[in-house]
């Protein structure tokens, strides 16, 4: 099958990664990551470790980094894109608070929409929640219809199966 768009699935040093499932965490969470300036395997990975040393998060599974071209404004370079399954007891909008620092932290520039970026943070499933408001949208609005995220979460080990999304 040939998908638009769509390169080659890439590793890195922890994508992907399959970890545990911990008890004492209310929430199970998708996380989508993407990015398209300088090294997007190398920032991943220190992101990766960021969220690991966070007590806040547990760390459950990072998928394969799906390499696809960019939409919307296309003359720009292609797109590194990958999910990461996280357990928390934070609040969703707590939890926005922490993936918005982690983009500062990456000197993201937010200039016009769909412009290259170092690195964007979206919170994808929250247990199920369903929510709308200003701040957040969730599920977010790419969940299912995004290759970008349905790809990577594909071939992941645990992704879906094992967490509680759906209800
Ligand atoms: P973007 O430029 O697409 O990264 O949009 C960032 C903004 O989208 C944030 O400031 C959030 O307030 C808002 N947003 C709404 N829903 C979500 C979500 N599910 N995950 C991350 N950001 C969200």
């Amino acid at each position: 099958m040939r998908l638009n768009g769509m390169r080659r699935f890439v590793r890195s040093v922890f994508f992907p990664k399959v970890l545990n499932f911990k008890s004492g965490f209310k929430y199970s969470v998708l996380l989508g990551i993407g990015g398209n300036i300088g090294d997007s395997k190398r920032r991943f990975d220190r992101l990766f470790r960021l969220l690991q040393d966070d007590k806040r998060i547990n760390l459950v599974e990072s998928s394969q980094i799906l390499v696809n071209e960019a939409f919307g404004f296309r003359e720009q370079a292609d797109f590194y894109n990958a999910v990461i399954l996280i357990q928390t007891s934070l609040s969703a909008r707590a939890l926005l608070k922490v993936t918005l620092n982690l983009e500062r932290r990456f000197r993201r520039v937010r200039s016009f929409k769909n412009a290259p970026r170092t690195l964007d943070v979206d919170i994808l499933y929250f247990s199920g929640r369903n929510r709308n408001d200003s701040r957040l949208t969730l599920p977010h609005k790419g969940a299912e219809e995004r290759l970008s995220v349905i790809l990577p979460l594909g071939v992941m080990k645990m992704g879906f199966k094992r967490s509680r999304f759906g209800n």
